[in-house]
């Protein structure tokens, strides 16, 4: 028996009838793409929400999070939109499948998770991803992928009240283990791309920064606001149909400087998602490295959503002979993600972490990201 199902057993007095798990993710390229109907290509962490579950008889829903020492019960009633604190990504889950015209019978959840929280790294897609999984089984409901991906987004964009992407919840649903997942945000069509670090000699680094995201809601809002207002102007749906051949035209058509070098980055940003798509098919390092670069330049001085730590993070990094690297995530703050010759990702974090001292930053957190499988039944 494993840990979390001994406390299962301890909390409900059963066995559980299952174990399911979904991961985090990272995103090696694409940023701000997907509200703009592009693409994006993030890969499945190693670290994973895992929930042990089974039926309960009295139509509430109990769930306990190891992390937060905390039980919460949710009856029918209490499930309305913007209830506050941790347990409305788990609540949030079962009124989307609600609200789908799914019957979710109430149901024990315990969960424990190993994803950092708040880093960028998508906990909260992992939390609902996984209790959606388990929920979906116990209740026996075959919902395809896609589905399952876009109910979770809907929990965290509706109940918890995020507007977030679906790319989370779709890496974290649809990854499988040695690839990242090539992500049409407008046909909402997948492709796995072969990813193995190995092939490449490389390992990936990701460093959390650690710097306390402020501004990050009222800029994300701004930069989604921004987009839709250029998309506009052009007379586009949506970004995503301005082509890189196009992209000269566009900025010309464009008076603010500003929706000009916003456009600037979607633009570029879709077409070195494609690019690098195209070096992991070839297996060619020489071409995957630089587009993480230009992708951060892009995001420093065109969408203007790194901070200092996070550019001497990556500064740091490429000094320190990593062959590529970027800040990943939707901004201000989080993490970056570093291709470095394999068996120097130490060697790396620690040159940043010394230049984050000399800086008088927080200290930074760093592991070796294997790309890693997709939601799923553990046990
Ligand atoms: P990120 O997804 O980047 O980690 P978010 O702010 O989107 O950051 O989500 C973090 C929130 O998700 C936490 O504040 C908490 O409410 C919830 N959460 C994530 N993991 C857990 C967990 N293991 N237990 C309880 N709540 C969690
Ligand atoms: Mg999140």
């Amino acid at each position: 028996m494993t840990a979390l199902e001994d406390t299962f057993r301890t909390r409900t007095g059963e066995a559980p009838y299952g174990t399911w798990f979904a991961p985090g993710r990272v995103n090696l390229i694409g940023e701000h793409t997907d509200y703009n109907d592009g693409f994006c290509m993030p890969f499945a962490l190693p670290h994973r929400v895992t929930v042990a579950a089974g039926p309960r008889k009295d139509g509430q829903w109990v769930i306990t999070s190891q992390n937060k020492h905390e039980t919460v019960t949710v009856a029918p009633a209490d499930l309305t939109p913007g209830r506050p604190g941790w347990s409305s990504y788990a609540a949030g889950v079962v009124w989307a499948l609600r609200q789908a015209g799914y019957d979710i019978a109430g149901a024990d959840l315990v969960l424990e998770s190993d994803v950092p929280v708040g880093a960028g790294l998508s906990s909260s897609a992992a939390l609902e991803c996984a209790v959606l999984t388990a929920l979906a089984e116990l209740n026996g409901l075959d919902i395809a992928g896609m589905d399952r991906a876009r109910l979770a987004r809907t929990a965290e964009n509706e109940f918890v009240g995020a507007p977030t992407g679906l790319m989370d919840q779709a890496a974290s649903t649809l990854c499988t283990a040695g690839h990242a997942l090539f992500f049409d945000c407008r046909d909402l069509t997948v492709e796995q791309v072969p990813f193995d670090s190995a092939t490449f000699g490389v390992e990936v680094l990701v460093l959390d920064t650690n710097t306390p995201h402020s501004l990050v809601d009222s800029e994300y809002a701004e930069r989604r606001t921004s987009c839709h207002e250029a998309a506009r102007q052009l007379g586009v749906t949506a970004l995503r149909e301005v082509s890189a051949d196009g992209l000269g035209d566009a900025l010309t058509a464009l008076a603010d400087p500003l929706l000009r070098k916003r456009v600037r980055h979607v633009v570029t940003e879709n077409e070195r998602v494609r690019q690098a798509r195209q070096a992991l098919r070839t297996g060619s390092l020489d071409e995957l490295a630089p587009l993480l670069d230009q992708s951060h330049a892009s995001m420093r001085d065109d969408f203007e959503i790194t901070v200092p730590t996070v550019d001497l993070a990556v500064e740091t990094a490429r000094a320190a002979g990593a062959l590529g690297a970027r800040m990943t995530g939707g901004g201000f703050g989080g993490c970056i993600i570093a291709l470095v010759p394999a068996g120097r990702t130490d060697e790396v974090g620690e040159e940043v972490a010394r230049a984050f001292a000399e800086a008088g930053y927080a200290a930074p957190a760093w592991f070796t990201a294997t790309p890693s499988a997709g939601a799923g039944r553990l046990r």
